[in-house]
């Protein structure tokens, strides 16, 4: 084919291309890493000619860029995409944005803010649904003004893009100079994949993350490039290993296919705060999605760090957790789901210990966002074992599993050094007394958040570490047990007093210089029949 040729044709059949519909827009989906479903996609422009054929846009893009004329196709393919979604909206089909994109040139010749706003207002379709791609050329090179461009669109509630990223001579530093919603990695990173090229793609998904920006990866072909992208936390991925640039109709079919799962406008802000939270560090996270109808929890992600300390503890991966939590038949199954329904509840960090596979574990749990029935919580799971003394760890070894279900919380006190150790936390609130706290304060600190007023002064007397140690020798079989009520959440997350005991008792062989608190739900069903509660001397409540 002639180029020169073609030039000259391209530039004096562009008007007619346009006003016959040779020219129009494909769309390429993209999909959000963390589940799979398409959350967006990018119009990209084609010229079906009756003389040349199928043109793609390196072969008219280049030219009509040189003559400053590709505005007219920006404008186009702009059009077309919110009739696009007018016509979407107006059938009641599920609606995401699309991005559409904009040469350097359409700066110079045109108001690209005026127009994209009046095109909104002609089409009513919200701003939210088409965003702006812009090239990391355009934004260097015209730094100044663009500055003003990116800010007006984005004041009036547009998207921008920057594509291409990492193609040109930009540094990150260049990133202060604008506000930006999304950064597209340029597909020449996974093009290469190499340790450089990888760490790069990892250092900038973590600063974006930082800079509250989303990242995008153009170019993703293979299995294992995703593998990569969802272990570094980048948030959305566009390339041909999940389609080609599709034609309207193709696009219309590729959404309806089992296997494909569109993501509605609606669900945008839900999403884009559990993606703030995907973040590749190491400190232990995991990111879960509770969905209401169906009852179920589902990991969005788990980063490396809580990869390695689910292994640690003998969990194969996220999936036996998913399991877990999911499956009635498991002894701790209950406890969890208590824990995650106070996170919920409060918004509260939501904490407890707990023995698992003979080791001890410390699990946190922290509300993101809830809407409708769908929730997002992170979870963060620590194997302390390590940590521990060993003197505790044998002491509890072999009942720890049993313990951890009988009771809520589990301390070893020591009054001459003044120190709890903790071994099970199932109070699900870090109010109560931590792991090597001072005991005195922790006493005074959880009789006065956790403890029914009515039985503060009953509860200081029991719990004094001063004459602890005394009343335990004088006392049947070395064991006191009293009944307090205590703050607990119940099955609906919400907090009430409830009737729970409290056991103390000397710890063989360690010279009478430790002893064992333990506190369990009093009531019927924890096998204590209404009799001992009669017994109790305390006011009925
Ligand atoms: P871009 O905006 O970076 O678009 C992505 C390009 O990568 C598209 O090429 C797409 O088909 C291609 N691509 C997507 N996934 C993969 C993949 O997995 N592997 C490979 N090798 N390629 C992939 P396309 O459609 O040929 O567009 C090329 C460029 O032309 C675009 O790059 C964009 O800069 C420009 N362009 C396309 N449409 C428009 C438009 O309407 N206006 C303007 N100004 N430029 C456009
Ligand atoms: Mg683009
Ligand atoms: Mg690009």
């Amino acid at each position: 084919m002639d180029k020169n040729r073609l030039n000259d044709y391209i530039v004096s059949h562009l008007d007619e291309a346009l006003e016959n519909g040779w020219i129009r827009p494909f769309f390429q989906p993209i999909i959000r890493t963390i589940t799979g479903g398409v959350a967006a996609a990018e119009a990209l422009v084609r010229w079906q000619d009756p003389e040349y054929g199928f043109l793609m846009p390196a072969d008219f893009i280049p030219v009509l860029e040189e003559k400053e004329l590709i505005y007219k196709v920006d404008c186009h393919m702009f059009i077309e995409t919110a009739k696009l979604q007018r016509g979407r909206l107006d059938q009641g089909l599920r609606v995401g944005p699309i991005s559409v994109n904009f040469s350097r040139s359409d700066f110079d010749v045109m108001d690209v803010a005026s127009f994209v706003q009046e095109q909104v207002e002609k089409f009513h379709i919200s701003k939210e649904l088409i965003w702006l791609e812009i090239t990391e050329s355009t934004l260097v090179k015209n730094k100044d003004k663009m500055r003003n461009v990116v800010k007006a669109l984005r004041d009036e509630g547009f998207q921008i893009c920057m594509d291409d990223f990492g193609s040109g001579y930009s540094s990150l530093i260049f990133l202060n100079d604008y506000t930006l919603d999304v950064i597209k990695l340029d597909m020449g990173f996974l093009r290469s994949f190499s340790p450089v090229s990888r760490e790069i793609m990892r250092s900038t998904v973590n600063m974006a993350k930082n800079l509250g920006i989303r990242t995008l990866a153009e170019g993703v072909e293979k299995e294992e490039h995703i593998r990569f992208l969802e272990e570094i936390g980048c948030d959305l991925m566009q390339g041909f290993y999940y389609s080609m640039p599709l034609s309207v109709d193709e696009m219309d079919h590729y959404i309806r296919r089992d296997d494909v799962h569109p993501e509605s406008i609606d669900w945008k802000s839900f999403y884009d705060a559990a993606d703030s939270h995907v973040v590749n560090s190491d400190v232990s996270l995991g990111v879960l999605e509770y969905d209401g109808d169906r009852d179920s929890f589902h990991y969005l992600f788990t980063n490396q760090k809580q990869k390695e300390q689910l292994r640690s503890i003998g969990r194969r991966n996220r999936r036996e957790s998913e399991f877990i939590l999911n499956s009635a038949h498991y002894p701790m199954h209950e406890k969890f789901r208590a824990l995650i329904e106070y996170a919920i509840s409060t918004g509260e960090t939501a904490v407890m210990y707990f023995p698992d596979n003979s080791f001890f574990v410390r699990l946190a749990f922290r509300m993101v966002v809830k809407q409708e029935k769908r929730v997002i919580i992170t979870s963060s799971l620590v194997n302390i074992t390590e940590d521990r003394t060993r003197k505790t760890g044998e002491i509890l070894d072999r009942s720890a599993e049993d313990i951890a279900l009988l009771f809520d919380d589990v301390h070893i006190l020591d009054p001459d050094n003044n120190t709890a150790d903790n071994v099970i936390n199932n109070f699900g609130i870090d109010g109560g007394m931590k792991k090597h706290d001072d005991l005195r304060k922790g006493l005074k600190a959880f009789c006065r958040n956790m403890v029914h007023p009515e039985d503060r002064e009953r509860y200081m007397l029991y719990a004094d570490p001063d004459t602890m140690k005394d009343r335990l020798h004088g006392a049947p079989g070395g064991i006191l047990r009293e009944y307090f009520r205590i703050l607990r959440p119940t099955a609906s997350g919400e907090l009430e007093f409830s009737w729970m005991e409290i056991d103390l008792l000397l710890i063989p062989r360690t010279d009478d210089s430790k002893i064992l608190s333990c506190i369990k739900n009093a009531q019927p069903s924890s096998g204590l029949g209404p009799e001992d509660m009669v017994n109790l001397e305390k006011p009925q409540q």
